[in-house]
């Protein structure tokens, strides 16, 4: 069985949020085809986009699966109902989001999944934290720096202790 080593990214800005996130981070751990799960730091983050709304709490999750991009996308979107996700505006508050980062090496689109997420390398929120938690040896490290670095005090992040 292929196991790959995927980097999910983690968001919650609506009720309790860093537990949610931690519930959530408990919640992939016990999935047997999902093991050595490994979070960065939690981060609070302003909101990107133009809705008026809370800080995130953000923080990006390495783990290592036997699933599919497809079939891991299927687990996060059922943690999202678990934790009651209402699907209203975009990119509006939600109680938590789970977004595949990176999958291996995978570059992939397809109608509901793209691979490496459209917007990771314009988002500190993810980039700071992956950058905790990232492989050396990964495809898309130098790519990853490079964008963290030209980013860098653009956007609101500051690591929790
Ligand atoms: P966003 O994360 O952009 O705020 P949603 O969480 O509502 O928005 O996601 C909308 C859709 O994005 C999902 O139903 C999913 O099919 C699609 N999608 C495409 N690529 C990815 C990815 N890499 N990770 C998670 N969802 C993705
Ligand atoms: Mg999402």
């Amino acid at each position: 069985m292929e196991i790959t080593t995927a980097y999910v990214g983690v968001g919650s800005n609506l009720g309790r949020s860093e537990d949610i996130v931690a519930h959530a981070i408990s919640d992939l751990r016990a999935v047997p085809q999902i093991t050595e799960v490994q979070s960065s730091a939690y981060y609070l983050t302003d909101p990107v986009g133009n809705v008026d709304q809370d800080r995130f709490i953000n923080a990006v999750i390495k783990l290592k699966t036997t699933f599919s991009a497809e079939e891991l996308l299927a687990v996060l979107h059922s943690l999202e109902k678990k934790y009651k996700r209402v699907r209203t505006i975009k990119w509006g508050p939600r109680t938590l989001d789970l977004d595949i980062e990176l999958f291996g090496d995978h570059s992939l689109e397809s109608e509901d999944l793209t691979i490496p997420h459209p917007e990771m390398f314009n988002r500190l929120f993810v980039l700071t934290p992956l950058l905790e938690v990232l492989d050396d040896d990964n495809v898309f490290k130098d790519e990853v720096i490079k964008a963290e670095r030209s980013l860098a005090g653009s956007q609101y992040i500051k690591k929790l202790i």
